[in-house]
């Protein structure tokens, strides 16, 4: 019986073998009916939604999709750098330009930037970081964008949108890659040396998330322009809102959907989605008016334009340009995306980084300074790990798009990330500096960071949005080997090379799911321990290496089934999506911070920082496993996956709370670790700074742990008596600490209190 049963299943694989290996049989019983299925059950894809799509470049991205990255690929891209004249810039006018900032009466006070500073941005070519020298612009890397855009925001975010807004998507951007030469020549210096200030409006009360369905419109027509008769242009009707500087604009970038219902440009009368740049003193255009999104300075407000004729010339690429505004946008999007809130994020998470760890050290509660209390280490560690992997991930993009590429879907990765654990930072940062954050005032450099943080979570791409249908969405179609290739088949109306086509991709996508699947099962059975890392690392991280190699198989063979059983109705699982995007993106972030370390030379006291960051990661991505298999619809299928990527159960567990005390330590301690942990941000020396007191502070509280320890001891002993400041009276007359100890023990008093104290105002706050 049991012969037959062996004869039997050897029999059906070798059945299977030959239909699998003898084409004209593989097209009947497998290619070309799937093939019927996979028409069926194809998402319907608009045109709006097939641009995006095609939009940008895939990186890195790819290599994780693979199920096999190639490690050393990954440590072979060049460490980013930036220029001499890039640090000179940035050790210099921005510098400069921060401490020209006071937050606080920029927001309360002025409601806008003062006019010095404003001048001072763009004299100093602010407005023109990324327009090439040849237009009079700085023609900076990506690097030192996101450099100029981070050290602005950790000292103010109302400074930092101003300048990270024109040198985003925008005017400039889009002319760059789509401007005619006459407009290139005519706007870029312009732009680049401040003349011209720009804003781009895309959003509108009824197109917010849904950016592609604008109800905004411009209709062909032929009209008197500027004293000229017959001018070809069109007439447009809009209304936008929550366009950032849109109040102070004097060159307004604008989407449209453009319309040619009397053929004058030919026979298609529904053109698409068009921009074209306006200038605000146009007739006929309502501009001027401000919002106030949560307290901040930075000029956003609405605008409007009933019938306003513009030349054919204003489309951005001119005639060419026309119907081309939205695969402009996503093309763009992806290097914007890329650089400006993954840099203000990590501006505001290295900010909370340093001064939560000086304050966590500064502050004392029940005789102790408050960071040595496990809850609040807990936090000091998330904030620590957090912030070292937010930064690799902003570098690692950032030389990304230096090296010419427009990355979609790591872009998406790093805004929903890095915006997002930017939240996370600065929550935990208030919670550690409890009242101290709250109070709000001229001493609080904390409290306009929480508030604003809802502004990036929401601005290019609203989060939820981006991590339920962007992330995987775009991966699953841009990243992955085969599945562009089936879908063009598919949608290919020949069918004799839609089959073919299709044949091919089909049969590699079959090897590489069932090549992914064994690796899957073998790398769980044996902890990953022969998985690939690459050539040159340390024994201390290459074992994570493994651990990703390992996710990367497991996040590969998932995706594949997930793809296959739910086919189009995937896009709207959004919650199983999302956490699939979820471990796409972690295994981004942790590729990022490996490198980051060795491009850093692996310091030894970095590793509390990576290990944490990158335990954290594979734990979290575990959770995303789990969350999407016991929300698999496929029950059966569900049992399958889990038996092949955690065949041994659950392999992962949080970061130690030992790791975590490690991790607080360097937050808490000046030196080395600490400086590379928040380099790149503005801190101010000077004492009549609530910054420079608390490093000041951090400096003297180091001094006096010795001095402390002495005394507590001696108290314990009997050997001192006396109360509060006394204590240093009678431990030195006694001869416990020396005056030089002494005097910083008293100096300690004084600058604690100072960094404790929190503003106060007249009742009406006069
Ligand atoms: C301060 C500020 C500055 C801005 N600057 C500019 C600018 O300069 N130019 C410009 O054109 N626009 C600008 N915007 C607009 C910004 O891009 C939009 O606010 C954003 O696209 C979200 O649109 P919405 O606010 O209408 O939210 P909605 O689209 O109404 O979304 C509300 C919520 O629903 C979620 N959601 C929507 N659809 C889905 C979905 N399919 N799946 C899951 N979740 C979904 C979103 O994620 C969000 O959480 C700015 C906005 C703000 C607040």
């Amino acid at each position: 019986m049991l012969f037959f049963f062996f004869s039997l299943l050897l029999g059906l694989i070798a059945l299977a073998g030959i239909v699998l290996l003898v084409r004209p049989l593989r097209y009947i019983f497998i290619s070309r009916p799937l093939l019927k299925i996979y028409r069926k059950i194809l998402p319907q894809v608009s045109q709006t939604e097939q641009e995006a799509l095609d939009a940008g470049t895939v990186w890195w991205d790819g290599e994780l999709f693979s199920g096999k990255p190639d490690w050393n690929t990954l440590l072979s891209y060049p460490k980013p750098q930036l220029s001499t004249e890039e640090k000179a810039f940035l050790d210099g006018p921005v510098e400069q330009l921060c401490e020209m900032l006071d937050e606080w009466r920029i927001t309360r006070e002025l409601h806008d930037l003062p006019p010095n500073v404003w001048q001072f941005i763009k004299d100093n070519g602010f407005f023109g970081l990324i327009i090439p020298k040849q237009y009079s612009g700085h023609g900076f890397s990506a690097l030192a964008h996101s450099e100029v855009v981070m050290k602005i925001g950790s000292r103010s975010g109302t400074a930092a949108v101003t300048v990270m807004v024109p040198n985003s998507l925008g005017p400039a951007e889009l002319l760059l890659h789509y401007g005619m030469e006459d407009q290139k020549n005519y706007y870029l210096p312009r732009l680049a040396k401040g003349l011209e200030i720009p804003c781009f409006a895309l959003t509108g009360p009824d197109a917010g998330s849904d950016a592609g369905a604008i109800p905004d419109t411009g209709v062909i027509c032929r009209s008197e322009f500027d004293g000229k008769q017959d001018v070809l242009g069109m007439r447009v009707t809009w209304e936008k809102r929550y366009i950032t500087l849109g109040p102070v604009a004097t060159l307004l970038g604008l989407a449209f959907k453009l319309y040619d219902p009397d053929g004058l440009l030919g026979k298609e009368k529904d053109l698409g989605i068009t921009l074209a740049l306006i200038p605000t003193n146009t007739p006929g255009i309502s501009i001027g008016r401000r919002h106030f999104p949560l307290d901040a300075a930075f000029q956003n407000g609405p605008n409007s334009g009933k019938d306003v004729f513009i030349p054919i010339e204003w489309v951005i690429g001119g005639r060419e340009g026309v119907g081309n505004g939205w695969r402009m946008l996503m093309n763009c999007l992806a290097v914007g995306r890329s650089i400006s809130l993954p840099a203000t994020s990590v501006g505001a998470a290295k900010l909370a980084a340093r001064t939560s760890g000086a304050y966590g050290m500064v502050r004392v509660q029940f005789k102790m300074p408050i960071g040595r209390f496990e809850g609040v280490e807990e936090a000091l560690a998330r904030i620590g790990g957090n912030t070292y992997m937010m930064d690799a991930a902003r570098i690692m993009t950032a030389g990304a798009v230096d090296l010419g590429e427009k990355p979609s879907v790591i872009s998406a990765i790093i805004k929903y990330h890095l915006t997002e654990r930017g939240r996370q930072v600065i929550n935990d940062a208030m919670d550690i500096h409890g009242g101290k954050g709250i109070c709000m005032g001229p001493s609080n450099y904390l409290g306009r960071a929480y508030q604003q943080v809802p502004v990036s979570i929401t601005v290019e791409g609203a989060n939820i949005l981006t991590r339920s249908l962007i992330i995987f969405g775009q991966g699953a179609i841009r990243c992955h080997p085969y599945v562009l290739k089936e879908i063009r088949a598919a949608n290919d109306s020949d069918n004799v090379r839609a089959l073919q086509e299709f044949d091919r991709a089909l049969i590699g996508h079959i090897a590489f799911s069932f090549n992914n699947g064994l690796r899957c099962l073998l790398y769980g059975l044996t902890g990953a321990s022969h998985a690939s890392a690459p050539n040159k690392t340390s024994v201390e991280i290459a074992g994570y290496y493994r651990q990703l190699s390992r996710f990367s198989a497991a996040f590969s063979l998932v995706a594949d089934v997930s793809m296959l059983m739910l086919g189009g109705s995937l896009k709207r699982k959004e919650k199983l999506s999302a956490r699939l995007g979820d471990i796409l993106s972690m295994l981004y972030l942790c590729s990022a911070t490996l490198k980051r370390f060795e491009d850093d030379g692996r310091p030894v006291s970095d590793l509390p920082l990576l290990q944490w960051s990158i335990q954290d990661a594979l734990y979290r991505m575990q959770l995303a496993f789990y969350g999407l298999l016991d929300n698999f619809p496929s029950r059966i299928m569900a049992w399958k996956l889990r038996l092949l990527v955690f065949p041994l159960g659950r392999a992962f567990s949080p970061p130690s709370d030992e790791l975590g005390h490690e991790v607080a330590k360097v937050l808490m301690a000046s030196g080395e670790a600490r400086d590379r942990l928040t380099a790149g941000i503005y801190v101010p020396t000077s004492a009549d700074e609530p910054l420079g007191i608390l490093e000041l502070a951090l400096q003297c509280a180091e001094k006096c742990e010795v001095a402390n320890l002495k005394i507590r001891t001696a108290v314990k002993a009997g050997q001192v008596s006396a109360r509060g400041g006394e204590k240093i009276t009678e431990a030195l007359d006694q001869g416990i600490i020396t005056s030089t100890e002494a005097e910083s023990l008293k100096e300690m008093k004084f600058l604690r209190r100072r960094v404790i104290m929190v503003d106060d105002f007249l009742p009406d706050f006069s």
